[in-house]
């Protein structure tokens, strides 16, 4: 073996997957049991003490899921990852690590419309207070900082509008105020942008989406950076304080540099309970080997249909940051050379009946509520994913009433073409 560092695609196909040692079998198995039988009782009482890393119960880990753990903290830079059963599952374990009843966090007003309403509404009913903030404006983040603030959200490229958020002068305002920031990267994947490059702490991801690839299974990550103290000031006792459960060690203390993963697997996911099944741990790690092919497929068939609706009479504007004239394409110059992803909005025209009509007419297009299929996907987010928002706080999000969302697939970009020019021309 040379000593050169695996490229992307190479850590895509092998990261943390080695030929199953008792079968020779070369795909990784699905490890389809709920527990696993300890050698003798002097190891069962090590793995539940947190000495010896081990499997004991799905729950709280697993060999599949730990080969997908690998892969994706490979891939995003991370020193360790955790697997979960869906996007918002990864969401709620790495918040329950950070925030007591009564803190408080800082999100960017642009997110996922789901992620909005988790941090409005369940979030709230923990006592976990959300300060909304707006990624085009740094300062609204400064401003936003109090002492009860324990994390900064955002996401990478922004969802619904495709929007590039300014990660390396977010992640000043949080190394100054002290507090990790997370970055949700399920728009870019970390082929088109890797946030630990750029100052994040903490990236999660729905699975659910590009990762897997194939719009066939839910899932969530949370990888950790390894870059964040937690001992500092007593802020996150959950990291820092003695843990009575696993006889008082403290557990930055112990496990360093993934301290943070290993509070979200025995703290978070452990008590919590939103275990990935194997199974869809399979499906997305088959799914992660071609992420290079089909992410490159998907941006550059997203560049071509947003060129075509910016030329075309009905359409008011596009917003996609792949476009020169983009007020985001600075930033994706700069965060996402390789194409500024493959979710982005459009404006009709006609305004909201439009939006509804342009929906119903599409063949190729499926209408439906998710992104990062191989198949391309339409949406109308006023009437659907952002419906329970009222209007202010739809267009703030990017969810105005004329506006159409796409996610494009890997289809044949002239076929995407011709049902938009047939749907938009009847
Ligand atoms: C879908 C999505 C989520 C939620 O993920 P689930 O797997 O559906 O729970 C979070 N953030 C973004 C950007 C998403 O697109």
């Amino acid at each position: 073996m040379s000593d050169r560092l695996p490229g992307f695609s190479t850590l895509a196909v092998h990261a943390g997957a080695q030929p199953d040692p008792t079968t020779g079998a070369r795909a990784t198995p699905i490890y389809q049991t709920t527990s696993f039988v300890f050698n003798d009782a002097d190891h069962a009482a090590s793995l539940f003490g947190l000495q010896a890393f081990g499997n004991i119960y799905t729950r709280i880990g697993n060999p599949t899921n730990a080969v997908l753990e690998e892969r994706v903290a490979a891939l995003e830079g991370g020193t360790a990852a955790l697997a979960v059963a869906s996007g918002h599952a990864a969401q709620v374990v790495v918040l329950q690590q950070l925030l007591q009843p009564g803190d408080e966090f800082i999100a960017a007003r642009k997110l996922y419309g789901g992620s909005i309403n988790q941090f409005t509404h369940a979030f709230k009913s923990f006592g976990w207070n959300v300060v909304w903030a707006d990624p085009d404006d740094i300062a609204s983040f400064e401003r936003a900082v109090t002492p009860r603030t324990k994390a900064i959200f955002i996401e990478s490229i922004a969802n619904p509008g495709g929007s590039i958020t300014d990660i390396e002068a977010i992640s000043t305002v949080a190394r100054k105020a002290g507090v990790p920031l997370i970055v949700d990267n399920t728009l870019a994947s970390p082929y088109l942008i890797r946030p630990i490059d750029h100052g994040a702490d903490i990236v999660v991801h729905s699975l659910t989406k590009f990762l897997g690839g194939h719009g066939n299974s839910l899932g969530g990550i949370i990888v950790d950076a390894g870059t964040f103290d937690w001992s500092t000031g007593g802020k996150y006792p959950m990291l820092s304080e003695p843990r009575p459960e696993y006889h008082g060690i403290r557990l930055q203390e112990t496990f360093g540099n993934f301290a943070f993963a290993i509070a979200c697997r025995v703290l978070g996911l452990r008590d919590l309970g939103p275990a990935l099944s194997p199974f869809n741990a399979f499906m997305i790690l088959t799914g992660i080997e071609t992420l290079p092919l089909r992410m490159q497929k998907h941006c550059d068939n997203a560049k071509a249909v947003a060129e075509f609706l910016a030329g075309h009479p009905a359409v008011a504007s596009v917003n996609y940051a792949g476009l020169p004239s983009d007020k985001y394409n600075r930033l994706a110059r700069k965060y996402a050379p390789k194409g500024a992803g493959a979710v982005f909005t459009f404006s009709l025209k006609g305004g909201y009946d439009a939006g509804v009509n342009l929906v119903s007419k599409l063949q190729l297009f499926s209408h439906l509520a998710n992104v990062g299929d191989t198949r391309s996907l339409v949406i109308h987010p006023a009437s659907t994913t952002h419906s329970q928002l009222d209007d202010a706080s739809k267009i703030k999000s990017g969810a105005g009433p004329d506006v159409v969302r796409l996610s494009i697939g890997i289809e044949d970009k002239e076929d995407l073409i011709a049902d938009l020019e047939q749907a938009l021309g009847a």
